[in-house]
């Protein structure tokens, strides 16, 4: 299969291609992807920036059908593109199939949200004079995503950018073409006109920054890591660009006293685990206060050992594959780092399956500190550390002393610590009793501190970013 770059319409073929690897099955090559040049990512904004005015003409009845046929087609193919996605980033088959079904759902959600733009009719404080507030489209988007969720990232991004009248520019992340390609497939089917999406494969430093730095894009929304997206914001910020960041978090899972033990067990292996730990949203520190400490971390053992990694579509798979070799290898440095700075790590060997892959044993650092850098940086991998502290008022002290501010949980029965922690709790999202990962696509998705930067993704806030809002006088 070749992966190529739609642009004004047209699927195009580069010269130079980039192989896709199964993280399960390094045998199994998915397909090639185009490796768009300077040219290419320059057609497309040329294509996004002369289809952008018709566009933003649409009526809403046309936002809806485009949109909402992307979504149905989506969710009709759910377990077909979920295995496609599992295949290729390693995430186990239900999450693959899961995330696709999200992704669906956005559009749906979308395909609604285009028909309740809203604007707002205030009396003027002058005498006879309207007033009259109303959001216009931005022009060309340049969207930006990593390989973590390489359906449900791209779909919230374009869905509201397409709602909102944008035209688009879409560079995935070159290690997960084919959801990308399937996706732009469906889009080009949808009854958008040609040339609104546009979609370029190639280098981030290459064809992310064109994007970036070229004055036809109006705004830019990226996720992906902290350094890249500082790079991003310093060049939008030069050119008085839009931008939108969300990148790593560092986020925090506290367990008190009074917790229900299996609760919180179940909470920290789901979200530091899952998805091999290769969420913005993992649960990476695992705060837990004295007395309850030595019980949750032997029943975590137990269950961390009972884990099944192994091959993403694998029906008993919980555990699928870290993405690439080099991901694997950071994950290895940071467990080093961490025992060295006094850490006990427990798991994340290597492991051997049937077919060669990047397999690797979940683990845990216990005994560590705030300040050990396993506490401090974002690692991205099966990878949990737990922090003992004293009392409720420590333990939140911990969690907010990170640069991060993304998800932060709390497991307790305590109507007060829990009240108190949502209120206090340093972080976009806040999660009683629930996973620190795992949202809603209805509502809004984003942190605060290193982690976001720029108004809110998803639900109806997502028109903070696509829009701009106009207010206009009148006098009749
Ligand atoms: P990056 O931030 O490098 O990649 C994210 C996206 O940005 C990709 O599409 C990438 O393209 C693109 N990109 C890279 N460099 C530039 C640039 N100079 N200008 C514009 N776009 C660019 O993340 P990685 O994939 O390299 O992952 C590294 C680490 O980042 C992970 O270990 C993890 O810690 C963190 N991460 C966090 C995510 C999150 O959701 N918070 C998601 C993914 C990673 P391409 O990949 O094609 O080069």
């Amino acid at each position: 299969m070749n992966y190529r770059n739609l642009i004004g319409g047209a699927w195009q073929d580069t010269a130079e291609t980039l192989t896709n690897v199964n993280p399960s099955d390094l045998s199994d090559i998915l397909g090639h992807a185009a490796l768009g040049d300077a040219a290419q990512i320059n057609a497309a904004i040329d294509a996004a920036h002369s289809a952008a005015p018709a566009w933003a003409a649409s009526t809403p009845q046309q936002r809806f059908d485009v949109l909402d046929f992307i979504g149905t087609e989506i969710l009709a193919r759910k377990q077909e593109l979920g295995t496609l996605l599992s295949r290729e980033e390693g995430k186990t088959l239900a999450e693959g199939i899961g995330e696709t079904a999200r992704a669906g759902q956005i559009f749906k959600f979308f395909a609604g949200e285009s028909l309740r733009l809203r604007g707002d009719k205030l009396a003027s404080v002058r005498p006879n004079v309207e007033v009259e507030v109303t959001r216009s489209p931005l022009g060309v988007v340049g969207l930006i995503t990593p390989w973590n969720f390489p359906i449900a990232i791209p779909a919230w991004k374009i869905a509201p950018a397409l709602a909102y009248g944008n035209a688009v520019v879409l560079k995935p992340a070159e290690l997960v073409p084919a959801s990308a390609h399937a996706l732009a497939d469906i889009i080009a089917r949808s009854g958008l006109p040609a040339g609104v999406f546009n979609l370029v494969f190639g280098p981030g430093r290459k064809i992310g920054a064109a994007l970036v730095d070229s004055p036809r894009v109006t705004a830019i929304s990226f996720t992906g890591s902290v350094a890249t997206g500082r790079g991003i914001a310093a060049a939008c910020a030069a050119q008085l660009k839009k931008f939108q960041l969300e990148m790593g978090g560092k986020n925090p899972m506290v367990v008190l006293d009074d917790a229900d033990l299996d609760v919180a067990v179940e909470a920290s292996v789901n979200g530091a685990f899952y998805s091999t730990g290769q969420r913005c949203t993992a649960s990476s520190r695992l705060i837990v206060t004295d007395a309850i400490h030595d019980r949750f971390v032997a029943q975590l053992h137990d269950r961390l050992s009972a884990l099944r990694v192994g091959h993403a579509l694998a029906p008993d798979t919980q555990i699928g594959p870290v993405v690439d070799a080099r991901q694997l290898e950071q994950n290895e440095r940071y467990l080093q780092i961490a025992q060295d700075e006094g850490g006990i790590v427990q798991g994340g060997a290597r492991l051997i399956r049937a077919t060669e892959g990047f397999y690797m044993a979940p683990a845990l650092v216990t005994e560590t500190t705030s300040a050990m850098r396993i506490n401090r940086e974002e690692v991205f991998g099966p990878i949990a550390s737990v922090i003992r502290v004293r009392d409720y008022d420590e333990a939140l002290a911990v969690a907010n002393d990170t640069d991060f501010g993304l998800s932060a949980g709390i497991c307790t029965s305590s109507l007060k610590h829990a009240s108190h922690f949502r209120a206090h709790a340093q972080a976009g999202m806040v999660m009683v009793n629930l996973p620190t990962a795992g949202v809603d696509y209805h509502v809004p998705f984003g942190g605060t501190k290193g982690s976001s930067f720029g108004p809110r993704e998803q639900g109806s806030y997502a028109a903070e970013f696509y829009t701009t809002v106009k207010t206009a006088y009148t006098l009749p």
